[in-house]
């Protein structure tokens, strides 16, 4: 890189940005599942309902600064609300090496607030709900083709095969795969095309597998119970995006393809 100092800069920057979209991801992630606005009233203790004044809504800091605990009614806080306001500010700042364009890197940011909107969601009410994915489908169809992260066959195809295969698994399952996952996958499908949505979704369901099975190993989790699945799809999601062209040409050597 020619200027490391600027681009170290950027970086830091889209980070700062990441952790105010995160706490807005969270916001989301707890209202939308209860049919509330996401702008008013203004953020409150879900415990108290003491309305938070500013110094106690920023990103992170806030968390470490009250230990955890609300300042009136000391309840806790879920430690889940500053992992993902944290993990948002490093997927922004991944979005400045990944877009090679300044258009790009801005879809690909947004792209990651969708996702980690979808976590929190999904781990605050096991839903993802259709207001955010159907919308994003179109929108992540359009701007992966207008700023050319995918050529439209590509994006087009990776939609299909993204909704199809989660779906084919829903139908497989039982409904044990939930139909907002598939739904999910057709932002995700856009995004990446038909090859590393598939290698997203296979490597999502290994890090499942091996979680689920260490919880039930060690008695965290009951015959039966239900694991949010969408933190798995997105841990599989930055796999493929970050090492996804790797992980295909180790396979294609090791299946003599290539
Ligand atoms: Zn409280």
């Amino acid at each position: 890189m020619q200027y490391p100092a600027v681009t170290w800069l950027v970086a830091a920057l889209l980070f700062a940005y990441g952790l105010v979209f995160g706490s807005f991801a969270n916001v989301v992630a707890y209202r939308v599942p209860r049919h509330e606005s996401v702008v008013r009233p203004r953020s409150h203790c879900v415990h108290c309902q003491h309305t938070l004044s500013w110094w106690e809504l920023l990103p992170v800091l806030s968390w470490l600064v009250l230990r955890g605990r609300c300042r009136k009614c000391r309840m806790p806080i879920a430690v889940r609300y500053p992992l993902l306001e944290l993990l948002t500010g490093v997927l922004f700042a991944s979005a400045w090496w990944q877009g090679h364009t300044i258009a790009q890197v801005v879809v690909w940011a947004v792209f990651w607030m969708y996702i980690m909107m979808a976590v929190g969601t999904d781990l605050a009410a096991m839903i993802v709900p259709n207001v955010l994915s159907l919308p994003a489908a179109v929108v992540f169809l359009c701007a992966s083709v207008l700023t050319h992260i995918q050529p439209w066959p590509n994006a087009a195809i990776g939609l299909v095969v993204g909704f199809a295969m989660v779906f084919l698994v829903h139908l497989l399952s039982g409904g044990r795969m939930g139909l907002g996952d598939a739904k999910l996958y057709l932002a995700v499908g856009a995004m990446l095309g038909p090859w590393l949505s598939l290698l997203s979704f296979v490597l999502a369901c290994i890090f499942g597998s091996l979680i689920g099975f260490g919880l039930r190993l060690y008695g965290r989790l009951k015959v039966g119970q239900f694991v949010p699945f969408v933190p798995f799809i997105a841990l599989g999601v930055m796999t493929a995006v970050w090492y996804g062209q790797a992980l295909l040409h180790l396979y294609m050597r090791l299946v003599g393809l290539a």
